[in-house]
């Protein structure tokens, strides 16, 4: 008991498909007690990091799977005396994505890890390093309850207008064949946080959440109208390596012209495609931004493409709301890149919509970025999912006792 709380320590694990990133909460006071990851997993050079009260470790480690870094990370929270023993944790939260038929926060059971590997095709980057470390998990630390709190759960309050493709209407029923959304625990946090700072429950946010995935939200009041991810992680804007939003009827053209299998192509749009792809030059916004400076025709392309995408669903997000009271950019694009953020918000004073543009280059962390007569209130938001799903997965537990 720390002030009365009983202490309650909870995981919260973040992974991709070649990294693995935690924090560990308190969620007496939610303060961070640590905070590490794993880059690289799969290479004999895999590098890790760990930080403990401000002070960072890091090193190199050969971590050949998931497995080997979520049990690196329970050594590293052992021997640093953040946990007694990995049965000290109330639960391991995982920021999850994709499963079939399921969305929302559940404890994690043999029925969620098999409609997660019913998506495996759908989210490849995603879901099968998860169903791997909850599975190893669940062998041997079985008295650790999982919690899967998934990235659709925010958007389950989207009307049916921006829910359904134009498909024939039972393939939505009976194979949930529509815009699911993602990102949420990110679009989540933005919710809250934005709501609270324009002062108005009912506020109109759209969260631009731009990083090695991209993605934006319509919000209103809190809650979700809109996503531009759709069924897949694959959709919506162009992404680091994933395609974004893409015409299926170019597949047979494609197949016929390459010789390439449907597969092939599928891997060809979820790893070679979005900025790396257009670009030539790497799925990286940095490395693209200066090749563009450097005056490389595709990487310019690229750039215009992404903000394109960007300004596409934000005109449209600006109508389906009535207007906005807070644009937010976040993410690792939306947070650090003054050239996209300048690019994306240019000419839509007639919106309302002003940067200044001296906040815009210095702003760091939170803060606000339009100009004095900016209608619109414009911010730079660091997103907190790990705190989103460390909430939910403590929420699940005292729902399921
Ligand atoms: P993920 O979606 O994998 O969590 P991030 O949110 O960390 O990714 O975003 C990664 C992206 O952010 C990369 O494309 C990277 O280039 C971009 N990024 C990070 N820092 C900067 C920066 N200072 N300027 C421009 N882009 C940046």
């Amino acid at each position: 008991m720390r002030g009365g709380a009983p202490i309650m320590k909870i995981l919260v694990a973040n992974l991709g498909s070649t990294s693995f990133k935690y924090r560990l909460f308190d969620m007496a006071d939610e303060k961070v007690l640590a905070r590490g990851g794993i880059e690289r997993i799969g290479s004999p050079q895999s590098k890790w990091f760990v930080e403990v009260a401000g002070q960072r470790e890091e090193s190199t480690v050969a971590a050949k799977d998931h497995a080997v870094a979520v049990r690196l990370c329970l050594q590293q929270l052992t021997d640093k005396k953040c946990l007694a023993s990995p049965k000290e944790l109330a639960a391991i939260g995982f920021k999850a994505v994709h499963a079939k038929g399921i969305t929302g926060v559940h404890r994690v059971d043999e029925a969620v890890l098999q409609a997660m590997e019913a998506y495996n095709d759908v989210a490849p980057a995603h879901n099968p390093p998860y169903v791997t470390a909850m599975r190893l998990l669940a062998n041997e630390s079985p008295e650790i309850p999982l919690v899967a709190a998934f990235e659709t759960g925010f958007h389950e309050t989207i009307p049916a207008a921006h829910k359904y493709y134009a498909v024939p209407r039972e393939w939505a029923d009976k194979h949930g064949i529509k815009r699911w959304g993602f990102h949420g625990a990110s679009h989540r946090y933005i919710a809250e946080r934005a709501t609270k700072l324009v002062g108005n429950a009912d506020a109109k946010i759209i969260s631009c959440h731009l990083g090695g995935s991209s993605s934006l939200c319509a919000i209103k009041a809190g809650k979700s109208q809109a996503n531009s991810l759709g069924m897949s992680p694959q959709t919506g804007l162009p992404h680091n390596n994933r395609v974004g939003d893409f015409d299926v009827f170019a597949l047979p053209a494609l197949m016929r012209a390459t010789g390439k299998t449907l597969p092939q192509i599928l891997d060809d749009l979820a790893n070679r495609s979005g900025l790396e792809g257009l670009s030539g030059k790497s799925n990286d916004l940095r490395d693209v931004e200066i090749a563009a400076l450097a005056g490389d025709g595709n990487a310019r392309l690229a750039l215009d493409v992404f903000v394109a995408a960007v300004r596409h669903y934000l005109g449209a997000y600006l109508l389906l709301l009535g207007g906005a009271d807070a644009i937010v950019f976040t993410g690792g694009i939306g947070e650090n890149s003054v050239t996209m953020r300048d690019a994306i918000c240019r000419d839509l004073a007639w919106f309302g919509i002003r940067l200044d543009a001296a906040k815009n280059g210095l702003a760091k962390g939170e803060a606000r970025i339009d100009a004095a007569d900016s209608r619109v209130q414009m911010w730079i938001m660091p997103t907190n999912e790990e705190l989103i799903v460390a909430r939910q997965s403590r929420d699940c537990l005292a729902a399921c006792v």
